[in-house]
């Protein structure tokens, strides 16, 4: 309800059946928080941190049998786009509205060995397929239109990232999931008032149409620890608060009035801030929850300001967007005066190399419809699709002689080069990420591999020419399976890959 500042609480489903003691009481606890009507929603989780658990569907169904407004989440880790779509199908039959597109944690375990990633679309894909459904998906093969569904779509954002290559990226990326159809937005967990505050300001500064949601998670000394060790993808816990995590974790409490002092305070600077509502979060039981709603509850309507203060756990050389406010110490409407200064000296802090120089140029020339050598080139491939297969064979081998060790290519023929500055989603992101970065990023490294997160390298790249503030403009970009290992200098040339598309699809 606009205006309004709601309560959600996530529950994290566990490995086995409902009818196992664990599932028992997570459906007691999920039951618990139902009755308490200051709770509006209840998010359940899907294989979160990469691990096998119960499906989301079944707490929620209970939950909806008993008026309960649910989130389902929905990761394309584990599902390729047929097995989405008809996850969505499944969920709207069932009465679930409200999902939440990820695109998930890197799977880790799973039976006998890791589970392999799927990964087929991102959580974009995701919300462009949901967005489709509820305008009525089109099926290319009839012409016919489906019954439109009724999806309350939400997503994620990671600002509490150290870099201004992670963070930017991160915003355009929310700007994007808005423009495919996002309504609400949760934002990763954090202990710094001040990204919280940025957050909001960048949505009303982009106007953007969307419910942003504090996440606030009741640490413990243990979730600390392995916060601040990295554990958790794109989770940040500082030195300093795990040294008072580690203070008060080892008080007779175990730390506890503190914690929940620490998720109340969340609360109450969440609602001051304008924040649409909390997203709770943690390893507690529903009495727990209700006692942080009480301590918050307690608070005075002003006293936010104060307890931000109290709620400033940000890193040494950390990137902000806007300067700070000099009497609240939280952000201004202002954008960051060293920013505006790096922009517009086009200063990057990674290399940017002459490969990538190189392929601007080629491609201006001959895959831009208004290069010089376009038209040559375009007339060159419908004469080499035209002929004997043994020519576009020879013509494939020569463009993979080039690609391979230029880009690491690996042959989807549906290349994504020209949208990340010339660097291959295929190969070097570990979750194809083709619109824009996940939330995973550890200071610019990649979630999964120790190399730099192809977006922050595009990011860099397309900052030494300005173009940076353009990086996720473009349309949604899906991957067409159907294409792997054919040319994909001919798919371009003759409009047969993703970029003929512009973000239109059919089913
Ligand atoms: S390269 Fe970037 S977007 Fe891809 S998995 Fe790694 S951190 Fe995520």
């Amino acid at each position: 309800m606009p205006g309004s500042f709601s309560l959600a609480v996530e529950l994290v489903t566990a490995r086995g059946v409902v009818t196992a003691e664990r599932s028992r009481a997570l459906v007691d606890k999920a039951r618990a928080l139902a009755d308490d009507p200051r709770i509006d929603v209840l998010s359940i989780t899907d294989n979160p941190g990469g691990h096998a658990m119960l499906a989301p569907d079944t707490l929620g169904t209970d939950l909806l049998s008993r008026g309960q407004e649910v989130i389902i989440h929905l990761a394309c880790k584990d599902w390729n786009r047929n097995a989405l779509e008809s996850r969505g199908w499944k969920l709207a039959s069932e009465g679930f509205d409200n999902v939440l597109c990820l695109s998930g944690d890197y799977p880790l375990a799973g039976y006998g060995g890791s589970a392999a990633p799927v990964f087929d679309i991102d959580s974009i894909g995701l919300l462009k397929l949901y967005s489709d459904m509820n305008a009525g998906l089109h099926v290319a093969r009839s012409g016919e239109r489906l019954e439109r569904t009724n999806f309350f779509l939400g997503c994620v954002v990671t600002n509490h990232k150290l870099h201004e290559r992670e963070v930017v990226p991160q915003y355009q990326k929310l700007a994007k999931k808005v423009r495919t159809g996002a309504r609400f937005v949760i934002n990763q967990i954090g202990y710094n008032a001040r990204k919280d505050d940025e957050l909001l300001r960048y949505i009303a500064r982009e106007n953007l149409s969307v419910r942003p949601l504090a996440n606030v998670f009741l640490l413990s000394r243990p979730a600390a620890r392995a916060f601040n060790a990295g554990r958790i993808p794109g989770v940040i816990v500082t030195e300093e608060l795990l040294a008072l995590a580690e203070q008060h974790g080892g008080g007779a409490d175990k730390g506890r009035s503190f914690f929940l002092d620490l998720a109340a305070k969340q609360v109450a600077v969440a609602r001051g801030l304008g924040f649409s509502g909390a997203y709770l979060g943690g390893h507690a039981t529903a009495e727990t929850f209700f006692e942080i709603l009480d301590r918050a509850s307690a608070y005075a309507d002003d006293d936010w300001r104060e307890l931000s203060r109290e709620l400033r756990f940000g890193r040494a050389g950390e990137f902000y967007l806007f300067e700070p406010d000099p009497e609240t110490g939280l952000s201004s409407d202002e954008l960051s005066g060293k920013y505006l200064e790096s922009r517009r000296r086009r200063r990057t802090d990674l290399r940017v190399p002459l490969s990538y120089r190189f392929s601007r140029v080629v491609h201006r020339t001959v895959f831009d419809p208004e290069g010089s050598l376009h038209e040559p080139a375009r007339s060159l491939y419908e004469k080499v699709d035209a002929a004997p297969k043994p020519v576009g064979r020879a013509a494939h081998l020569v463009e993979q002689a080039a690609k391979v060790p230029m880009f690491k290519c690996r042959d989807c023929g549906d290349c994504s080069l020209p949208d990340i500055a010339y660097v291959c989603p295929e190969s070097i992101c570990a979750k194809n990420q083709r619109n824009g970065p996940c939330g995973g990023t550890r200071d610019g490294l990649c979630e999964v591999y120790d190399t730099e997160c192809i977006w922050s390298q595009a990011y860099e790249r397309l900052k030494a020419y300005g173009e940076e503030q353009e990086m996720l403009d473009n349309p949604v970009v899906l991957k067409d399976n159907a294409l792997a290992r054919t040319s994909a200098w001919a798919n371009a040339l003759l409009g047969r890959d993703h970029q003929a598309k512009a973000g239109e699809f059919s089913g």
